[in-house]
């Protein structure tokens, strides 16, 4: 390719809508350009890194014996209405980040945010029998999500490609086997794409499961939070991460005391005016959720995890799709005061949820609910009913690891690959039934694993630039060599800058070749910006000192190389470069 050719300009200033990091990289590179919130086009160049990186997830899936479909973006709405036994419908759990519209004939449509469905009502028709099984099903295509709040350049879009397997298998066992092949493929993915990454236990959200993994492309600009050990492995997302909860030290019960407690309305201040330890109080905290009014308890040195909240609330048979804080109007008419909150005297209506931190001590301070009052020495099972006891609160750094108890921190990441056991949820509602060798029917076990291509392109960015620009993995760059020609007014220049190019190209090296007539320093900046991992120069410089300058763009020095010998230089730093991502 030749830049003077090239649809796309670099802006030498940053745009003035810039969310700074990736976004501000891939806009200035012209890789890609918003059409409007949280929607991309990908531009020659970004598309070239889109599709080495789908290439790389393609190679790694059909090592692991996955087949290659493509499913329709466009579905009919019913098929995610199907109710299963107990929770919500896909709909109902997906909400408003769901697609939704109706066809000419008034048909209720949705854009596919992801294709268990679709994939599973395919498999069923082609997979009868055990001997058609395991199967392993993918696609490398575009999604669509109403995301809230799109942001963060490439980060959370609402329309992005990702890569989405689906593993239909016998049993457990043969669903184990698809899981660890997965999660290997990942493994594999990730490290040939250049990219840091950590594998954390996941929550399993809105899509249901068990066993579930996430891979996190460690970046201060993610928005996913882990919790990692510094001892052992164990690493979880915040939503899901446990810890050892410290243990107060008992005393006998005391007779429950109102007391006044004026301007008292964080738990800080509360603490400081009685002079109790954080621990010693309960912070209750209100939801509405499918209607119900549900109260949380945890102890006062905690947070309430509302991921942890709403996976408890589904399991007890409760909608938490539209869970949220319970609204002035929503206490009210409950009878419960705002900022004074009590668990005490609470009758069935109140559905009550508490941390089992609440078990490891006594004597706390709660609400009266009565505006500048609390009561002190309150005691479970004594003085409250609790419905449900389980972990919803939030780890935190310092926390205790309940593997080997040492300490916990959080990290930050970007959520880049997710796997998930999902059991038989799909394959009953969709009737997927295969039949075993005595011809009786069962339903398949299956497993959903995704990738999310541009999502692994902006995190790349974010991991690897400098104050000049995007740095790419050779195996990702959109362009191995910048060739860049200066001083080419002078013929001799110019017809040594061609050959070297068709040279290059002619040894199968992908070269975008700077022939413009621009200044050196215009032309280095672009380079540096575009983040190619080699820059080679021909200028009147580098002939008269032997030859062609060549520069890594991740080191500072250059070296000039004979002609004769470039392009096997070249080579030789790609086949590093390649085999070191
Ligand atoms: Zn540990």
């Amino acid at each position: 390719m030749r830049v003077s050719q090239q649809l796309t300009k670099t802006l030498r200033e940053a745009p003035r809508d810039s969310e700074g990091g990736n976004q501000e990289l891939l806009v200035r590179g012209g890789f890609v350009r918003q059409l409007t919130s949280g929607v991309y086009s990908y531009l020659p160049l970004g598309n070239r890194v889109i599709r080495k990186i789908s290439q790389i997830v393609r190679e790694e899936m059909d090592r692991a014996g996955g087949q290659e479909i493509s499913m329709p973006v466009i579905q009919p709405k019913d098929i995610w209405d199907k109710r299963p036994a107990s929770g919500p419908t896909r709909s109902e759990a997906m909400g408003d980040v769901l697609f939704k519209l109706k066809d000419r004939k008034g048909r209720d449509m949705v854009l596919g945010p992801t294709h268990e469905e679709v994939v599973t009502i395919l498999t069923a028709e082609f997979a009868r029998s055990y001997r058609d099984l395991p199967q392993l099903i993918y696609q490398i295509q575009t999604k669509l999500r109403d995301e809230p709040r799109p942001r963060g350049g490439l980060l959370r879009v609402r329309e992005f490609i990702m890569k989405d397997l689906y593993s239909f298998d016998a049993d457990y066992d043969g669903m184990d086997v698809s899981y660890r092949k997965m999660a290997d493929a990942y493994r594999a993915i990730f490290t040939r794409s250049g990219l840091r990454f950590i594998v954390i236990q996941a929550d399993s959200g809105a899509i249901g499961g068990k066993d579930s993994q996430e891979f996190l492309a460690i970046t201060e600009a993610g928005e996913d939070d882990a919790m990692m050990c510094d001892t052992c492995d164990y690493a979880a997302n915040r939503e899901k991460a446990e810890f050892v909860r410290t243990e107060l030290p008992r005393e006998p019960e005391a007779a429950l005391e109102e007391v006044y407690t004026p301007d008292c309305k964080s738990i800080s201040d509360l603490a400081a005016f009685l002079q109790v330890p954080e621990a010693k109080t309960i912070k209750s905290v209100c939801y509405v959720a499918g209607g119900k009014m549900v109260m949380a308890l945890v102890r006062g040195d905690l947070e309430i995890n509302e991921v942890k909240l709403s996976n408890m609330l589904y399991r007890a048979g409760i909608n938490a799709a539209d869970m949220h804080l319970a609204t002035p109007e929503e206490l009210t008419q409950a009878g419960i005061v705002a900022g004074y909150t009590s668990p005490l005297g609470k009758d069935e209506r109140v559905f009550i949820v508490a941390d089992t931190s609440l078990k490891l001590g006594n004597n706390f301070v709660a609400g009266a609910n009565r505006v500048d009052y609390h009561v002190k020495n309150v005691n479970y099972p004594r003085d409250f009913r609790v419905d449900e006891w389980e972990d919803i609160a939030s780890a935190y750094t310092g926390a205790t690891c309940v593997r080997c108890g040492g300490t916990l921190r959080a990290i930050r990441g970007s959520e880049v690959g997710h796997i998930f056991k999902l059991g038989t949820k799909y394959s009953e509602l969709f009737d997927a039934t295969y039949l075993d060798a005595e011809g009786a029917a069962h339903p398949m076990l299956m497993g959903c694993y995704g990738i999310g291509v541009g999502r692994i392109m902006a995190t790349l960015v974010e991991q690897s630039h400098d104050e000049k620009g995007i740095i790419w993995p050779f195996s990702v760059a959109p362009y191995s060599v910048a060739l860049v020609g200066l001083d080419l007014e002078k013929e001799e220049n110019r017809q040594t800058a061609e050959q070297l190019y068709a040279d290059l190209q002619a040894a199968g090296i992908e070269v975008i070749y700077d022939d413009r007539a621009e200044t050196a320093g215009v032309k280095f900046n672009d380079a540096d910006l575009l983040g190619y991992p080699i820059r080679a120069v021909i200028s009147k410089r580098s002939l008269k000192n032997g030859g062609v300058e060549i520069k890594l763009r991740s080191q500072r020095e250059s070296r000039v190389v004979p002609l004769a010998d470039a392009v096997g230089v070249m080579q030789d730093e790609i086949r590093r470069g390649m085999a070191s991502a």
